[in-house]
């Protein structure tokens, strides 16, 4: 007797059929990501002023390197902590 291996299938009718976890800067066709615009920036950083790891911020190769680039210039002016106290 053969077991049947049932393969997980991509769930059908379950919300868009291509899932493609892009960017929020993809979505928005954001080409530059704007260093003197430190609430955009804040969604990307931790509490304690960290970035987040691509993996958690979901974003591009492309985009978290200029957000990492827009994150650093934003700290160099001020706009943005660069680590919270404590
Ligand atoms: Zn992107």
């Amino acid at each position: 007797m053969q077991t049947e291996q049932k393969r997980p299938m991509r769930s059908r009718g379950d919300g868009p059929p291509r899932r493609r976890k892009t960017c929020n800067f993809c979505a928005d066709k954001v080409e530059y990501i704007d260093f003197k615009d430190p609430n955009r920036l804040k969604k990307y950083i931790t509490e304690r002023g960290k970035i987040l790891p691509r993996r958690i911020s979901g974003n591009c190769a492309v985009h978290q390197r200029g957000l990492t680039v827009a994150i650093k210039r934003a700290r160099d002016i001020a706009l943005m902590p660069y680590m919270a106290e404590g």
